[in-house]
């Protein structure tokens, strides 16, 4: 049924969008040479931001070219900002230098953050340079944009810069063409630019300027926790070899068991405890200088605490001045986490980061140049040969994804957990950086601000807004208050829509949109659905078989909660008498009120959710029963996958209510009793799931199927369906440069309005 063509799924496009210094410095002719030498065919032309690339070829040639761009580029070119995406083939014949495009409408384009770039940290290391260990050193091609931005145009007078007069020296580079800080807004050095102060717990200044400096990596060595003013927000910094003093910085920070990321002092150091491949190579050391999740190795130094159970650490590198001079005094890793309780925004302000960090952090390394705005650090790995941004944060906000058509003003809200807001405007949605859960107030403030200051940046009044259809989500709340035309779109079908829209894909396609939580058209929580979606609209083809979440909310955080709901849909009360892991330790009285909840459904929400269903076999398995952050149990389940290498997998069957778990738990509960391995069973339960979506694959018999949603961040699940679909004869996409969780919603939003305003009903058919 389904042609199968082994040349269209080899081959691929890959495009490029490079922006920096990369014209006038023979950019073009450089990228045509290396793709004619390499015999890829394509184009490469300059439009208003950049250069723009698109080659065709084998993935592994295309994977080279895209190494060789930046390591062999001209001389007098910088790169600011190099976004790959893989997409499917159109047929180029040969390589051109293309026409140069002249859009338009040109928005004013805000740049993201750039790590500082080499020629400065070469400067900041050389004793004889007048900014010798100059902690705000920068030039045009590196250094702070979005976090110090006050206003458009992008002048020192409209950035936070604006307080600080340059010096004449500074002066006369800033106003010389040939000077490479030529129109370097942030450009500073230290008789004229920002200074840091070392801060006790009162804000009593400890010392300043390079005493600042060596006290504070003197504190590190000592086991204390430094609270340190980046450049979208704090961090806190304590020695990742201290065991004790990262027990300490769980403990203060109430996160109990959420990895922290790591900062290297290079990549060789790096490599002592990770495997890092030349595609990771280039992301870390890329401008955008993300997280990168990292394979560690069996040797890896980093102590446990540091990623409990986890076989990977997310690790960066020091992509500030400052960064560079705490790293090379120290020459070992740091945890570099958010400067934050548990999951609220970044500070940014030291005032307040002197109240909300009192008791976490010991003392206080600020600086007196103001961030205009938060931005987290971003978090990346690399799947299947293909970037997958995971947190779109530093570095990569707020640069726009790019439409085919354009469309009226418009902002969608995205939705409650990782949220993130888009502005559309012209053919351009700025999708903001990464604000967090909407859970405290303080989130909520940062949501309203950062909506505010996109309007202003963007100055565009939204037309319409788009937001989730769950009533209850405050971000939804918040665009019904607005008083414009509001489109509610529904959860699963903005996943798919975002992951379409990057991998720039027309309807009719398979969605398969799994996550923990969205509200579904029929009132009931979804979150394993498999969404048909054509030119009319989208069609809800199948989904998970639900279940009864006892508590709600509530078993989220308990996954043995979530595996009971599942055993009472298949045992009823009999359930209760069996000898199961999620049973142990539950005493009479609570075993009455679950029986209770679940026999009256008393809040006890039916939920089609895969996420959750990840939980339900953790808690079965006996591997976790309750968790500390959302996702832990369905990551455990994948990370005792990993050992195992199997093919081998559970029945699943089709009935009235959706793709049946049923025949597969009671296999399970088989292998449990013969004492198989959580190992096997993990395993085993992967490769079910991947049966399952091959089944309805078949059943549906599109040929492009998507995966989106929170549960493709899991590798094992989406590179064994990758391989299973093309190996059916289908032809799967997944996210790359939009998150697969909820921080790619708002994206989905604005194109379920545009496909809306072309006469496709936004919510369903
Ligand atoms: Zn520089
Ligand atoms: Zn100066
Ligand atoms: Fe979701």
């Amino acid at each position: 049924m389904i042609p199968q063509n082994v040349h269209k799924t080899k081959l691929q496009r890959l495009r490029v969008a490079i922006r920096g210094a990369v014209q006038g410095v023979g950019f073009r002719p450089f990228v045509f040479h290396l793709a004619d030498e390499m015999h890829l065919a394509g184009w490469v032309n300059n439009s208003p931001q950049g250069v723009n690339i698109e080659a065709e070829g084998q993935p592994e040639e295309l994977q080279a070219f895209l190494l060789r761009l930046e390591k062999e580029k001209p001389a007098h070119s910088f790169i600011q900002s190099l976004e790959p995406s893989w997409l499917d083939p159109v047929g180029y014949k040969n390589f051109e230098i293309r026409q140069s495009e002249l859009s338009g409408k040109k928005a004013a384009l805000v740049l993201p953050d750039i790590a500082t770039c080499g020629e400065c940290v070469r400067e900041l290391f050389d004793a004889g340079n007048r900014r010798y260990r100059y902690p705000f050193i920068n030039c045009t091609h590196c250094g702070p944009r979005f976090s110090i931005i006050l206003n458009l145009p992008y002048d020192r007078t409209n950035t936070t810069m604006g307080r600080f007069r340059m010096c004449a020296r500074c002066l006369q580079e800033y106003g010389d063409p040939s000077d490479r800080r030529f129109h370097a807004q942030p450009n500073a050095c230290p008789n004229c630019g920002p200074q840091i102060y070392l801060w006790d717990d009162k804000g009593r200044m400890l010392a300043d300027k390079e005493e600042a400096l060596n006290q504070a990596v003197a504190s590190i060595r000592s086991g204390k926790i430094v609270a340190l003013k980046g450049i979208g927000g704090f961090q806190l910094l304590t020695d990742a070899r201290n065991a004790e003093a990262v027990r300490r910085l769980r403990q203060r920070k109430h996160r109990e068991g959420k990895p922290f990321a790591l900062m290297y002092p290079n990549l060789d150091e790096a490599r002592r405890d990770c495997a890092v491949s030349p595609l990771e190579e280039r992301l870390l050391v890329s401008s955008e200088a993300p997280i990168v999740l990292l394979e560690r190795l069996g040797t890896a130094a980093a102590d446990d605490a540091i990623a409990p159970r986890n076989p990977y650490l997310g690790v960066m590198l020091p992509y500030s001045p400052l960064h560079h001079l705490i790293m090379a005094d120290l020459q070992a890793p740091v945890v570099a986490t958010s400067g934050n309780l548990s999951d609220e925004p970044i500070c940014i302000d030291e005032q307040e980061a002197l109240e909300r960090l009192r008791g976490i952090a010991d003392v206080w390394l600020v600086h007196d140049r103001p961030i205009a705005r938060h931005v987290d650090d971003s978090v990346g790995r690399v799947l299947m040969d293909r970037e997958l941004v995971i947190r779109r944060a530093r570095g990569y906000a707020p640069l726009p994804v790019t439409l085919q058509e354009e469309t009226p003003p418009l902002l969608s809200v995205g939705a409650h957990l990782k949220n993130s807001i888009a502005m559309a405007t012209g053919k351009e949605v700025f999708i903001s950086q990464h604000i967090g859960d909407l859970e405290t107030a303080a989130a909520l403030d940062a949501f309203q601000r950062v909506i505010s200051d996109f309007e202003t940046l963007y100055q565009a009044v939204p037309e319409t807004v788009a937001c989730d259809m769950h009533p209850q989500y405050l971000s939804s709340q918040f665009a019904r208050r607005l008083g414009q035309p509001v489109v509610e779109v529904q959860h699963h079908y903005a996943h798919a829509l975002s992951c379409m829209t990057e991998n720039e894909l027309t309807a009719p396609v398979l969605a398969v949109s799994w996550d923990g939580t969205g509200y579904g058209l029929d009132g009931t929580i979804w979150g394993g659905e498999f969404l048909r979606i054509d030119e009319n609209g989208f069609e809800r083809f199948s989904h998970l078989r639900a279940f009864a979440l006892p508590g709600g909310e509530k078993a989220v955080k308990e996954p043995r909660r979530t595996a009971m709901g599942l055993l009472y849909e298949i045992f009823g009360e009999k359930m209760f008498a069996m000898d199961l892991a999620p049973l142990k330790g539950l005493d009479q009285e609570k075993r009455s009120i679950l029986n209770t909840m679940l026999r009256n459904g008393v809040n006890s929400p039916r939920t089609s959710s895969a996420g959750r269903l990840f939980d339900a076999i953790a808690s079965l398995a006996g591997l976790r029963q309750e968790v500390s952050f959302e996702g832990q149990a369905a990551m455990e389940l994948e990370f005792a996958a990993a050992k195992i290498h199997t093919g081998e997998s559970y029945p699943v069957r089709k009935s009235e209510d959706g793709i049946d778990w049923e025949p597969m738990v009671r296999a399970i509960l088989e292998e449990l009793a013969l004492e198989a391995t959580v190992n096997e069973i993990a395993a085993k339960f992967h490769n079910t799931l991947v049966e399952a979506i091959v089944q309805v694959a078949h059943d549906c018999g599109l040929e492009k199927v998507i995966l989106s949603g929170g549960c493709f961040q899991n590798r094992r699940l989406s590179e064994r369906a990758v391989l299973r679909l093309r190996r059916e004869g289908f032809h799967p996409y997944w996210h790359q440069r939009i998150p697969p969780n909820d921080g790619g919603i708002a994206l989905g939003q604005v194109m379920a309005v545009v496909r809306s305003k072309m006469g496709v009903a936004a919510q369903c058919v």
